[in-house]
């Protein structure tokens, strides 16, 4: 089977039953909870599209190593073309969600892992790569969703993983086996964890010789023992619970974040992708990081199209299409998701091969991208709240709205243009506050500054990647100074 449809997608998460709690509670079935169930949906539309024979180019590519149609958040880049199209199935699930849809990181990780691990076998004579192409078939042959866990809790920041208080803040070997490994530890703010068939692990920083035990990456499947996760609060997560579908804003889709433990986790050898080779650690956090600040200038511009889309839709509702600083707050909104849009593609167009032969992006143009990602969509927020005006945030419930006293009430006064509907002016209202400030927030605008490495993780590599030194040379040229 190479392609899952979106139905069997749903059934295979619910044979899973990974341990998982919110609200102090264990979630038994995660799958129609009605807080986690929009993030799941919004995976899901990644098994939909790929149905889609209008979106096959983009959603779904033949296996360089199956020789099968798979999906493409499943494929090993082997071109540009292929890094590109990445980015525009990106914009296209953004768009077709407003959400965070999650299957990123795993892709992500993979392409990461694939070349990474193949370096460290030809320094170190390891097999990494072997077992890294083994999952990787597994999970193309049966169109798993894989997650990509990364961050640590990291504890104390000026401090190295081994030299922490408690060693258990960067996840780490505890136990050495003839048949594997026992891995301790936590993985912060995983998204879309939850919906997720197997999970790829990999330390979150570069590493010296002290930290062996940290420089570990593996896969294991979500239901290993040991493994559980938290799931994480977001702003106006339980209005889902209340059967109001105008209040939620984005009644169908959303994503979830969850703090994931590893306690005492068995990882069997073929599972293991690198494990104590230090200066490796270094190489897949820079790689994975690379490939995800990328992603950023697909999926928050098709989620920025949903915003620009709904504020130009409340602005006819509110009947002042016409006004041109109305006109021009969107010129803005669209010149600056557009310019994320460029930086997404650029930094495919200048990508080039690995050693191992799969695609890398252009490291300084990806730490650009996400560099503006972590402004643009603050901005973009900024001007949709603008120009939605107040109520976004005042207007009363869809009970009160649905009430046979009140309902007349707000119905009169809080319509805006008199060929549209109150009702039609609310939801537009509750899907741009969802966007800026509620659950979706978390996957667009505090995503966009903290997902991928918080700012000044890009800074420093623009640092490193920007050439300054050819710069100053070019500079003394011109002014035809010798030294
Ligand atoms: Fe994909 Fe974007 Fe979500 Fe990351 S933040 S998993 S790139 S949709
Ligand atoms: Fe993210």
């Amino acid at each position: 089977m190479a392609l899952m449809t979106g139905e069997q997608y749903i059934e295979s998460i619910r044979k899973i039953k990974p341990e998982i709690y919110m609200f102090g509670e264990k979630i038994e079935n995660p799958v129609d909870n009605p807080i986690l169930r929009p993030s799941l949906n919004s995976v899901r539309m990644t098994y939909d599209l790929a149905q889609d024979p209008k979106y096959a180019d983009l959603m779904t590519v033949t296996s360089p190593f199956t020789g099968e149609k798979i999906n493409r958040f499943t494929h090993i880049h082997q071109s540009t073309e292929d890094l590109k199209n990445k980015v525009k199935m990106q914009r296209l699930c953004g768009q077709k969600t407003a959400a965070c849809f999650q299957r990123c990181v795993g892709m992500d990780a993979f392409n990461a892992e694939y070349s990474t691990t193949y370096e460290c076998d030809k320094k170190y004579g390891t097999h990494y790569f072997d077992n890294f192409k083994k999952f990787m078939l597994y999970v193309q042959e049966n169109d798993l969703t894989v997650d990509g866990a990364m961050t640590d809790p990291k504890g104390d920041r000026s401090k190295a993983p081994h030299a922490q208080a408690d060693p258990d803040l960067y996840l780490h070997v505890v136990e050495r086996r003839p048949d594997g490994v026992v891995v301790r530890g936590a993985k912060a703010h995983q998204t879309g964890i939850i919906n997720s068939h197997e999970v790829i692990v990999m330390p979150t920083i570069s590493m010296g010789p002290d930290d062996k035990d940290y420089a570990i990456s593996f896969a294991v499947p979500l239901n290993t023992p040991g493994l559980f996760m938290i799931v994480g609060r977001q702003s106006c997560d339980t209005r889902k619970t209340e059967g109001s579908p105008i209040d939620v804003g984005n009644r169908e889709f959303g994503g979830v974040e969850a703090l994931t433990i590893f306690d005492n986790v068995f990882v069997p050898n073929d599972r293991i992708f690198l494990n104590g080779e230090t200066e490796f650690a270094g190489m897949l956090v820079e790689r994975f990081a690379g490939y995800h600040r990328q992603s950023y200038g697909g999926c928050k511009v098709g989620v920025g199209d949903v915003l620009i889309g709904a504020a130009a839709v409340i602005a006819d509702y509110n009947g002042c299409p016409k006004a041109s600083h109305i006109k021009d707050k969107l010129i803005e909104m669209t010149h600056l998701n557009e310019t994320l849009y460029c930086c997404g593609l650029a930094c495919s167009t200048e990508g080039h091969p690995t050693e191992a032969g799969n695609y890398m992006i252009d490291l300084l143009l990806a730490n650009v991208c996400k560099q503006n990602v972590t402004r643009f969509p603050y901005e973009i927020c900024r001007l949709a709240e603008d120009i939605a005006g107040g109520l976004m945030v005042t207007a009363p419930s869809e009970k009160d709205f649905r009430d046979p006293k009140l309902g007349k009430y707000i119905d009169k006064y809080l319509k805006g243009s008199e060929d549209v509907s109150t009702e039609n002016r609310l939801k537009m209202l509750r899907l741009i506050e969802n966007l800026c400030l509620g659950t979706a927030a978390v996957g667009y605008r505090t995503e966009s500054m903290h997902g991928a490495g918080s700012p000044q993780a890009q800074r420093i590599m623009i640092q490193r990647q920007g050439n300054l030194a050819y710069k100053k040379e070019l500079a003394k040229a011109i002014a035809h100074i010798e030294e």
